[in-house]
């Protein structure tokens, strides 16, 4: 069975990935594996706003998507946009291989508040759901609880969860069995 792989760019914290390695696994079912870390995406970086475009960024990671990977969640300490957008707290292919998000936008110190882990590591866990649902083919979701809604704001990333809604969650094991079956995997 393949795995769902982390791909730091840069240096990120330990409790980030060994966080990640446990929700990614209980959410999704798949082994959780780590890419060695990746220089820092120069191709992607626009050096007006300080920020990584986050489709080169994408571009980047489907280059690097090891054999036996099923998703890759590229990680970054830096902050992406989108051209449309001033940022994005992460970004992902519908149905692709790859995702990325952004862990700039969610440390309370970026809105000049006292940092509270806990709370980091939720909102990591959160956006981390979010785009690797979005590869699967989850698209946002309306239920306000549910990992797949949309945020366009941290206040959004702070009222939802980590888990898929039931539909949501229905869903993902219908798609799953799909993969699964072309991956000729005995269900
Ligand atoms: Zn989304
Ligand atoms: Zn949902």
């Amino acid at each position: 069975m393949k795995a769902i792989y982390l791909a730091p760019f840069g240096i990120i914290d330990e409790d980030v990935m060994s966080t990640l390695e446990i929700c990614i696994w209980q959410i999704f079912g798949y082994e959780v594996k780590r890419m060695s870390n990746l220089a820092d995406a120069v191709s992607a970086f626009d050096p007006k706003t300080e920020q990584y475009n986050s489709t080169p960024f994408l571009k980047d990671l489907i280059r690097r998507v090891p054999k036996d990977a099923e998703k890759v969640l590229g990680i970054t300490n830096c902050d992406l946009f989108i051209p449309m957008l001033s940022f994005v707290f992460g970004h992902a292919q519908l149905n692709g291989p790859v995702a990325a998000i952004s862990l700039a936008r969610l440390h309370q110190k970026f809105y000049h508040l006292p940092e509270n882990k806990n709370l980091f590591l939720h909102r990591v866990m959160k956006e981390a759901v979010h785009e690797l649902g979005h590869t699967f083919g989850l698209i946002h979701c309306s239920d306000a609880r549910c990992a797949m809604s949309l945020s366009n704001a941290i206040q959004q990333v702070d009222k939802k969860t980590e888990e898929l809604c039931a539909n949501c969650s229905i869903l993902f094991e219908d798609i799953n069995k799909h993969i699964r079956r072309g991956n000729g995997m005995e269900i």
